[in-house]
């Protein structure tokens, strides 16, 4: 029980950062696609509105994606070519889980970097290794209205190998926890 208890703590790590508005969330997701490699899940949370789309632009940016990234909230999933590919996928309108299927989501996972917007409604399907991005509006702090608070949870060894280079990559964002 103990050992399991120590696993579970080593297993998953937290980061938070804060950004002034979405020229600076962009700015931390072209620091952080540097770190990426092929096969990687992020899971992207938050409200509406909280910078999801905003945050894969900037992660797109960095992997020398030339197309303009939008939420694909009606098509589901839009991949997009450049140095890994971006598979971008957005789960909001997704009727139930049955409906994952549709999406090939292991052929999908296996080739570039898969970025899922509102990945947690389908977090049953997804692979446990993963980087879960929350990002929340900083309400209720005496910030104004661009500021958003990211916190990352690195879940899985491929991402605790990275800990190291996601901590230097966004250093000039952080914030605590
Ligand atoms: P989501 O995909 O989570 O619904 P979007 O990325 O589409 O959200 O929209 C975020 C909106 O919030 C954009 O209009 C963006 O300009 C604005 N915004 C303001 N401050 C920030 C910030 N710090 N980070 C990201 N977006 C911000
Ligand atoms: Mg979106």
């Amino acid at each position: 029980m103990f050992l399991r208890t120590l696993h579970a703590v080593s297993d998953t790590e937290i980061l938070c950062v804060e950004t002034d508005g979405p020229a600076a969330t962009q700015a931390l997701a072209e620091a952080i696609s540097a770190t990426l490699a092929d096969g990687d899940l992020l899971v992207l949370t938050g409200d509406l509105g909280a910078g999801k789309t905003c945050f894969t632009q900037g992660l797109g940016r960095g992997l020398g994606v030339d197309d303009r990234i939008t939420s694909p909230t009606f098509t589901l999933v839009a991949t997009h070519e450049g140095r890994l590919r971006l598979n971008h996928l957005d789960v909001y309108r997704l009727d139930n889980l049955g409906e994952t299927l549709d999406l090939d989501l292991p052929d999908l996972l296996e080739d570039g970097v898969t970025v899922v917007e509102w990945g947690e409604l389908i977090d049953a399907v997804l692979p446990e290794q993963r980087l879960l991005v929350e990002l929340r509006f900083a309400e209720g702090l005496d910030r104004d209205d661009d500021y958003r608070l990211i916190r990352f949870d690195l879940t899985g060894s491929a991402w605790e190998r990275r800990r190291a280079a996601l901590i230097a990559a966004t250093e000039s964002w952080r914030a605590s926890c």
